[in-house]
C-alpha cells in the first residue's frame, strides 16, 4: 500500500520531536495514557446512553512491554477509531499551542516544551523509530492498522481485531550513549512513571508484573525459606487522587502521608488547606502550610508554584501563575478540568480560568491564615517565625498594592506585652490621650529595649513595636496607617506628645540656651542638622533622632544593599541632649570658662549616640584618644 505524507505542519513536529533534543521523553507515555484515557471516557458515555450493561470497571488501559520484540504497547478499550478518524487525527496535527511555542524558540536550544506540555500521540516518536496503531471503533466489523517510522509517512490499511479499542505498539529506538530506551521495557520504570505522571487516571492502568514470593510450606521454623517467581496483574494507578475525596473521607494522617512524601518534608504541614469549586470554575486545591522552613527559602534558588493537573494528568510541576510571591511558601496542587493537556506555557499566562483560581486561592489562604492566628495562636507565631519576612516583603512590595490583604497577618514583638502582637490587638489597647502607633527599630529586642528614644513613651506607658527585620520599617512606611492611626519611629522628631505646659518649658529652655547650642551645632558642622534639647529622654544624657522621610534605621539598610555605588544614604539626624543630665550641667558651666572643650563633648556625645543606634564612629581611634583624655584629667 502506498504511503501518504503527514500534513506539513505534522511533519514539522515530527521533525522535532524525532530530532529532539528534549531531556522529557519518558513524557511520552503520559501522553499515550491520556489519550486512552480519553478514548475510554468517550466510549463510557457511549455505554451510559446506549445503556449497554457496560460500568466504569469494565474499562481498563494496558501496559505490555515485551523485551524480545523490543517493543511497547498500550492498549484500551475504548472507542477506537475508524479508517477515516485515523487519518484525519493521526495524520494531521491540530495547529497546538506547543507547535507555535516551539518555532517561536526554535533558536533557544533548550526549551523543554515538551517537560512542560502535551505534544500528544506525536510524541511517541520520540522514543520509537516505528509505531503501529491496531484499532478497532465500537460497534463496527472492520479494524485498521496504521503505521509509520516517522516523518516520511503512513500507510493504513485494513486488519483483524478480536474487540474494540485501541493498541498503540511501539517499537523502541536503540540504546545509545546519551539514552537506554529499553528501560522503557522494565516493569520497574514503567511502574514509575505512571506513578509520577498518570497516577490519578481515573481507569485502572494495568500490567503483568514479575514478583517475588516465598514458597509455600517453606519459611517455617523447620525449614529455610525459599522463594519463586510469579507473575501478577497489578494496577499501577491509585485513581481516586486524595484531593478529589471529601474531607471527611481522609484522615490527617494520611493527607500528612501524602505531603511528606510528594514534597519530600519530613515533618507532617502546620495545616492542610483544602479547596475545591464546582461552577464557573470547576478545580480541586490540596494545599500545605509547611511546618519548617526549606532550607533555600530565602535564596534565589527557591521556586515557588503549585503542581497543576488537568483532569488527574499532571502538566506542570511549579505553576508560579498560582501563587502569589508573598504566599510562596505554600506548597500543593490544583486539579482543574476546565484546562487542556496541551495548554502552553505562555497560553497559561493568559488563561482566565487559571487567573480566577489563582485568587480564589489567595482568598482561601488568607483565611486559612486568619484562623490560625485566631484559634491557634502559638502554631501561628511558630508559621511567622519560619515565613512572615515574607508576608512583610509582601506588604512592602507592588507600592503597597497587598497591604489590606496582608496587614492583619503581621505580628510584632511589643514592649509592653513582651510577645508578639497584631496591629489591631496594639490599636485596640491604645491609650485616649495616644496619637500614633509607634516603634524602634534596631538589631535585638534587648537592644531595642535600651535605647534610650524608647524611655519616655515607656514612661507615659505607651505601647512600642520593636522592628528586627530590615524589611519591617519599609514596610510600615508603605502602609502608612493601620486603622486611620499613623506610625511613629521612636526617633522621629515629632512624636505628638506635647502637652502644653511640657512644650513650653522646653522650648524656653531651648531658647535660653539658643547660643551654646548653635556652639556645638557649628562644632559637628555636617554631620547633624540640628542641636536641641529634648524632652524624650530620662535618664540617658544624648540621643539621635532624625528628621523626614529617612530615619536612621533605613539609612542603615539602604546602605547595606548591594549597587548604591558609593552613594550613602544619610538621614537628617538631629543630635538630643537631655537638660535635667549632669552632662548638660557641665556644657552650660565648660561654654562659659573653656569653650573650645565643649567642642570636643559635642564630639563625644555625638559618638555616643552613635553607638547607641548601633552606628559605626566614624574615627574609632580619636573617639578612644578623647576619652583617654578625659580619663586622664
Ligand atoms: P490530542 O489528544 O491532543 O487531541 P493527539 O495527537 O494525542 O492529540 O491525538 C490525536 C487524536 O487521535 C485524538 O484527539 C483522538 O481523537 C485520537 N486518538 C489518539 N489516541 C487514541 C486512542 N487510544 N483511542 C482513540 N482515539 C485516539
Amino acid at each position: 500500500m502506498a504511503k501518504k505524507e503527514f500534513k506539513a505542519e505534522s511533519k514539522r513536529l515530527l521533525d522535532l520531536m524525532i530530532n529532539s533534543i528534549y531531556t522529557h521523553h519518558e513524557i511520552f507515555l503520559r501522553e499515550l495514557i491520556s489519550n486512552a484515557s480519553d478514548a475510554l471516557d468517550k466510549m463510557y458515555y457511549k455505554s451510559l446512553t446506549e445503556n449497554d450493561g457496560m460500568t466504569r470497571e469494565s474499562f481498563y488501559i494496558r501496559l505490555t512491554p515485551d523485551k524480545e520484540q523490543r517493543t511497547l504497547t498500550v492498549s484500551d478499550n475504548g472507542c477506537g477509531m475508524t479508517a477515516e478518524e485515523l487519518e484525519n487525527n493521526l495524520g494531521t496535527i491540530a495547529k497546538s499551542g506547543s507547535l507555535a511555542f516551539k518555532q517561536e524558540n526554535e533558536a533557544k536550544e533548550d526549551i523543554d516544551i515538551i517537560g512542560q506540555f502535551g505534544v500528544g500521540f506525536y510524541s511517541a516518536f520520540m522514543v520509537a523509530d516505528h509505531v503501529k496503531v491496531v484499532t478497532k471503533p465500537y460497534g463496527s466489523e472492520k479494524a485498521w492498522c496504521w503505521e509509520s517510522d516517522g516523518a516520511d509517512g503512513y500507510t493504513i490499511e485494513e486488519t483483524e481485531k478480536e474487540s474494540f479499542g485501541t493498541d498503540v505498539i511501539l517499537t523502541l529506538k536503540a540504546d545509545n550513549d546519551d539514552e537506554k530506551f529499553s528501560e522503557y521495557l522494565e516493569t520497574y520504570r514503567l511502574t514509575q512513571l505512571v506513578k509520577k505522571y498518570s497516577d490519578y487516571i481515573r481507569y485502572p492502568i494495568r500490567m503483568q508484573v514479575e514478583s517475588q514470593r516465598v514458597k509455600e510450606g517453606t519459611g517455617t521454623d523447620d525449614k529455610p525459606a525459599e522463594y519463586e517467581t510469579y507473575t501478577e496483574d497489578r494496577t499501577l494507578n491509585s485513581m481516586v487522587p486524595i484531593w478529589k475525596k471529601s474531607k471527611s473521607e481522609v484522615t490527617e494522617e494520611e493527607y500528612n502521608r501524602f505531603y511528606q512524601d510528594k514534597f519530600f518534608d519530613f515533618t507532617p504541614p502546620a495545616r492542610v488547606i483544602y479547596s475545591s469549586t464546582e461552577g464557573a470554575s470547576t478545580y480541586h486545591a490540596l494545599l500545605f502550610i509547611p511546618a519548617r522552613m526549606p532550607y533555600d527559602f530565602y535564596t534565589k534558588n527557591y521556586e515557588k508554584g503549585l503542581q497543576l493537573y488537568a483532569s488527574g494528568v499532571l502538566i506542570m510541576d511549579k505553576c508560579a501563575d498560582l501563587l502569589p510571591d508573598y504566599f510562596s511558601f505554600v506548597k500543593g496542587l490544583v486539579d482543574s478540568e476546565d484546562l487542556s493537556l496541551n495548554i502552553s506555557r505562555e497560553m497559561l499566562q493568559h488563561d482566565r480560568q487559571l487567573k480566577l483560581i489563582a485568587s480564589r486561592l489567595e482568598k482561601k489562604i488568607k483565611s486559612e491564615l486568619k484562623s490560625m492566628l485566631t484559634n491557634e495562636r502559638e502554631k501561628y507565631e511558630e508559621f511567622f517565625k519560619n515565613f512572615g519576612l515574607q508576608l512583610k516583603y509582601g506588604v512592602y512590595s507592588d507600592y503597597g498594592a497587598h497591604k489590606d490583604l496582608l496587614q492583619d497577618l503581621l505580628l510584632f514583638y511589643s514592649s509592653s506585652e513582651k510577645k508578639m502582637v497584631t496591629l489591631e490587638e496594639y490599636v485596640g489597647r491604645m491609650k485616649e490621650d495616644q496619637k500614633y502607633i509607634y516603634y524602634a527599630c534596631g538589631e535585638t529586642v534587648d537592644r531595642i529595649d535600651r535605647l534610650p528614644q524608647t524611655e519616655l513613651l515607656k514612661d507615659k506607658g505607651f505601647e512600642i513595636l520593636y522592628l528586627t527585620d530590615d524589611v519591617d520599617e519599609f514596610a510600615l512606611k508603605m502602609m502608612m496607617k493601620y486603622n486611620d492611626k499613623e506610625f511613629r519611629n521612636v526617633s522621629d522628631k515629632d512624636l505628638g506628645l506635647e502637652t502644653e505646659s511640657e512644650s513650653e518649658e522646653i522650648k524656653k529652655q531651648n531658647e535660653d540656651n539658643a547660643e551654646l547650642l548653635r556652639f556645638m551645632k557649628d562644632a559637628l558642622g555636617d554631620k547633624v542638622a540640628d542641636v536641641k534639647l529634648s524632652e524624650r529622654l530620662k535618664s540617658h544624657p544624648v540621643c539621635i533622632s532624625s528628621e523626614g522621610g529617612v530615619s536612621i534605621e533605613m539609612e542603615k539598610v539602604l546602605n547595606a544593599m548591594p549597587g548604591t555605588n558609593g552613594q550613602k544614604v544619610q538621614a537628617k539626624r538631629v543630635l538630643e541632649l537631655n537638660a535635667s543630665h549632669p552632662v548638660f550641667a557641665r556644657l552650660q558651666k565648660l561654654f562659659t570658662e573653656n569653650p573650645a572643650e565643649v567642642k570636643e563633648y559635642a564630639e563625644l556625645l555625638y559618638n555616643q549616640a552613635l553607638l547607641i543606634e548601633g552606628l559605626p564612629v566614624e574615627d574609632p581611634v580619636a573617639f578612644s584618644n578623647a576619652i583617654c583624655k578625659l580619663m586622664a584629667e
